[in-house]
């Protein structure tokens, strides 16, 4: 298995070939919809690999029993089953150890457990620096939990190529930042963030370093430790697995410092009706019965993943979207967004169609087949920074081919030709 590191997703010298039918062929969908389907909301939502959809299946048909209580046969191989999903999800981020993982319904839960624990240690005036290029899902939990505790957000502004202008971390960051939250892929442009930059201003002063991996994730196997980050947030439906589930990533020794979030039962040492003593982690955040087959879905996915030639994805993937940036510029009012070139990005293009509003040319193209996503993309701050209300977005996964592309720039010349 090849393991990516963070200038990751560049072009290698000799693009080795992929077996894109037999790819695609691990995927139902694309049976199911036949030949006219070309998804490029891969950014919202990826695909159900065979793996996952069978550890589903499989699971809530032939296996059910919830987990970690359970003393008979069944309830106990759905704990092992559950434990070695989360090993799945261990291996696929490069965690030294399964406890680090705990399982969420998806990065936004993640996210929330990060910020409402990392900043119950926090005091009026500490700082919380983000970006402009986060998601809402790495923005409200941290006001949300900032206001109570009288913590400050603060955010580092973009670019030219609305890339995260990292230039503007000595004037950001100081004493008083106690957290640094970004995210590693922009969904809106792609964008994968230096986090090694960040890592060292973080590191300077002592922040906690939290990565949204949300995008970055279903495009290889990942490195946490190399990253430098405390914390890591994933989607499983997103990884080619089902929706429900998702992870979060904490580093063992600050896990174990950490206070709860949710509350309730299998999170518990001991309860007397005055007060309770928390589980160790990952326990003491995996409050109540957790989304036990979308959690197996997504360690099938990442164990299927994890074995794939991530070489040849990442050439597939940055051929198809060199082919979709040269595409998009060649035709009058489209405009792409987000960074020139190829490099430390992922497969992933907004842009915007002169006079059209995104969602007129989302649907235009849906009459041709082509799946993108317009609007914000639960990305205001960023769109507001660039001076756009909305945009549409292309988002490209291992499955797609040449032909996707094509299908979405004939697509566009068409909405122009009849509307801009
Ligand atoms: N962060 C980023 C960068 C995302 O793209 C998304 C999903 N669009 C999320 C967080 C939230 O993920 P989920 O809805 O699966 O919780």
């Amino acid at each position: 298995m090849s393991r990516a590191r963070a200038s990751e997703l560049a072009p290698p010298n000799a693009a080795p070939r992929l077996d894109l039918a037999g790819l695609k062929g691990e995927f139902p969908i694309f049976e199911a919809q036949g030949p006219r389907f070309h998804y490029l909301d891969n950014a919202a939502t990826g695909q159900i690999c065979r793996a996952a959809a069978a550890a589903l299946v499989d699971f809530e048909t032939r296996a059910r029993a919830n987990v970690k209580r359970g003393v008979y046969r069944l309830a106990d191989e759905a704990t092992q089953a559950f434990e070695e999903a989360r090993a799945r999800i261990a291996a696929y981020l490069g965690a030294r150890e399964a406890r680090e993982v705990v399982i969420t319904s998806g990065t936004t839960h993640a996210l929330n457990i990060a910020a409402h624990t990392l900043c119950a240690r926090l005091r009026p005036g500490d700082e919380i620096l983000l970006s402009l290029a986060e998601h809402h899902a790495n923005i409200v939990p941290w006001q949300l939990a900032a206001a109570r505790v009288g913590a400050v957000i603060r955010a580092i502004p973009l670019d030219a190529e609305a890339r995260l202008d990292l230039d503007r971390l000595t004037d950001l960051v100081s004493r008083k930042t106690k957290v640094i939250a970004v995210t590693h892929c922009s969904n809106v442009t792609g964008a994968l963030t230096d986090l090694g930059r960040i890592r060292e201003a973080a590191q300077a002063v002592g922040a906690l370093f939290v990565v949204d991996g949300a995008q970055r994730a279903p495009h290889g196997p990942l490195d946490v430790q190399a990253m430098g980050c405390d914390l890591y947030a994933l989607s499983g439906h997103k990884l080619f697995g089902a929706t429900g589930a998702g992870a979060l990533w904490i580093r063992a020794e600050l896990a174990e410092e950490l206070p709860p979030f949710l509350g309730g039962g299998e999170m518990i040492r001991r309860v007397t009706i005055e007060r309770t003593s928390f589980a160790p982690a990952p326990h003491r955040f995996e409050a109540g019965t957790p989304p036990i087959g979308p959690a197996l879905a997504m360690g099938a996915a990442a164990a299927w993943l994890a074995g794939l030639d991530w070489q040849a994805i990442h050439a597939h993937e940055l051929a198809l979207t060199e082919r979709l940036l040269a595409g998009l510029r060649a035709i009058r009012g489209v405009r792409p967004i987000g960074p020139e070139g190829l490099q430390a990005r992922a497969p992933l293009v907004s842009f915007v169609v002169e006079g059209v509003h995104p969602h007129d040319v989302c649907q235009l193209l849906d009459m041709r087949g082509v799946c993108t996503r317009g609007g914000h993309h639960c990305a205001q701050p960023l769109h507001e920074a660039l001076g756009l209300e909305a945009s549409v977005r292309a988002s490209i996964a291992l499955y797609n081919e040449a032909e996707d592309v094509d299908a979405l720039l004939e697509g566009l010349e068409d909405v122009v030709r009849r509307l801009a």
